[in-house]
């Protein structure tokens, strides 16, 4: 397990992830009965700025740090709750970083409930000292692929699982896909979300079509491009899968993406994707 989250938190990466799903949990708070938030890969929960690995790769400076100018007022509508967040974490810590277990608890009502799993000893030891007093949380130091089946369906019936490994494995996108239809096989109105990294946007379709074949018309295939969609061994963008979006979803990242595409470039190409996944969609190559 090499992978720390460390180095790239806030990055492009980040803002696309974390935005979305604070939009995906605004929406799970307009109904009163509660709702469970599970995170299968989900890092310390906050990130100092200041530290050694950001300070060495610097990669918030073409995320999080882009966003200091307001964006259209549409735009700013819907990503407010994520500033509400950053701005509280900035108070309380200085120059650093929410991850999403920290951005769930934030939007969390005192009848919500989550469990935070991560299997990297030192990482799953900061998450478990962070939230050791909070009786709404449960950390597990646990493989993420095997309590993405353990912990569902939630008892609550109504969640959110993010699935968001480190991508050191090859053939993981495909196990990403893979693991997210067998779940929603066990959970068929749970709201998954799967992050994943996109160097060449074909690589998805085949991935897309299994998560289409598993929730057929309910679910989204949204991306952000930061750079040409087929630059080789780059990362050029990102992307969620998300199953049983709620039903506002597409509208919004209709309108927060191309913003953020245009904000995070890294030179003249930005881009982004929002579409509901063909079942058929075969390989475009
Ligand atoms: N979800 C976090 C966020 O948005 O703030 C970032 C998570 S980071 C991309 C992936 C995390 O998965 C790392 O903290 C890594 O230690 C952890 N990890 C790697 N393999 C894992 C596994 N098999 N099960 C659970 N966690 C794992």
């Amino acid at each position: 397990m090499n992978y720390r989250h460390a180095f790239h938190a806030g990055n492009f990466a980040d803002v696309m992830k974390h935005v979305i799903l604070t939009r995906i949990l605004v929406h799970l708070r307009v109904k009163p009965a509660p709702f469970r938030a599970i995170d299968t890969h989900a890092g310390t929960g906050l990130y100092d700025l200041q530290a050694d690995e950001a300070e060495r790769t610097q990669e918030w400076r073409g995320g999080v740090d882009r966003l200091g100018e307001p964006f259209a007022p549409e735009v700013e509508a819907l990503i407010a709750p994520y500033r509400a967040i950053l701005a509280t974490v900035r108070q309380r810590h200085g120059e650093a970083y929410p991850g999403s277990p920290l951005i769930m608890r934030e939007l969390m009502r005192p009848q919500d409930r989550a469990v935070f799993v991560e299997l990297h000893p030192e990482d799953e030891a900061v998450l478990a000292r962070r939230f050791r007093r909070d009786a709404q949380v449960k950390v597990l130091h646990l493989d993420g692929w095997t309590a993405l089946h353990a912990l569902i369906p939630a008892k609550e019936r109504r969640g959110l699982v993010l699935v968001d490994p480190p991508y050191e494995e090859p053939g993981e996108l495909e196990r990403l896909a893979r693991e997210m239809a067998k779940a929603l096989g066990k959970w068929p109105s749970g709201i998954f979300a799967g992050w994943y990294p996109i160097k060449d946007q074909r690589d998805v379709d085949g991935p897309a079509a299994i998560i289409a074949g598993a929730a057929p018309g309910k679910a989204l295939r949204l991306e952000l491009m930061i750079d040409t969609p087929t630059a080789p061994d780059r990362l050029n963008g990102c992307g969620l899968f998300v199953a049983n979006p709620p039903w506002r979803l597409a509208a919004e990242a209709e309108t927060i993406l191309p913003a953020l595409a245009e904000r995070l470039a890294r030179g003249r190409y930005g881009g982004f994707r929002c579409e509901t996944p063909a079942i058929d969609s075969a390989p475009a190559r």
